[in-house]
């Protein structure tokens, strides 16, 4: 039976990790109290996960933005729906990414911070599509270097669906999940676990 999508992170590798990122935050923030930012939507969930694995009197924050058509079109020019309520004038802020492609987003997204002049700002990325990206991008913190598939679950969608996986997922043919966007509502109910054995470390969605 062919796959329509594997899972490239499983929840167990996200949690360990993003245990070490909190640590290395904590760490370095020794002393301050940063806000973390995080955009909606698909950041949310990381940044749910994250901010409970940072031991320090943070705040936390969220922005929205709707973008004009992709990100390459518009050269990373977003329009902000929703902005932030804490003011960043003074403060250590990281932003908390779900993914970074091509990083035009989230660079005109540090120029608007950076205008209302913060201590610092810094880039948090659970995942880093490294070989896609355009503009170079300081990323203090990465999760996992991500490889050129299209990815859902964890706070990532497609047409709004998956979100709610709790596994990152590689979908194997964007057309077909084009032609058909429900065709990995199975998944919502489960992925089977690795099966062990010499690729133990790999799980595969059957
Ligand atoms: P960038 O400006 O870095 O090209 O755009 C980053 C945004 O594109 C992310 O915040 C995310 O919304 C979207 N994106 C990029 N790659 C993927 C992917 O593989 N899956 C999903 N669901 N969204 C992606």
């Amino acid at each position: 039976m062919s796959e329509d999508a594997t899972v490239l992170f499983g929840r167990e590798d996200i949690r360990r990790r993003i245990e070490e990122l909190g640590r290395d935050i904590t760490g370095d923030y020794e002393g301050r109290a940063p806000v973390l930012i995080s955009v909606l939507k698909g950041g949310s969930v990381f940044l749910a996960d994250l901010m409970r694995q940072v031991h320090l009197p943070i705040a936390i924050d969220y922005m929205s933005i709707s973008r004009y058509g992709d990100a390459t079109e518009s050269m990373g020019r977003v329009r902000i729906v929703k902005d932030l309520e804490v003011d960043v004038g003074g403060r250590d802020v990281l932003i908390a990414e779900d993914i970074v492609d091509t990083g035009l987003t989230l660079s005109y997204l540090i120029t608007v911070l950076e205008s209302r002049h913060p201590a610092s700002v810094e880039v948090c990325a659970l995942l880093d599509k490294s070989v896609r990206r355009i503009t170079p991008l300081p990323i203090r913190y990465v999760g996992f270097d991500c490889p050129d598939v299209f990815v859902v679950g964890y706070g990532l969608d497609f047409q709004e669906r998956y979100r709610n996986l709790p596994d990152i997922l590689a979908v194997q043919d964007l057309s077909a999940l084009s032609a058909d966007p429900d065709l990995l509502v199975p998944y919502l109910k489960g992925v089977p676990r690795a099966v062990p054995g010499p690729d133990a470390g790999r799980e595969r969605a059957t």
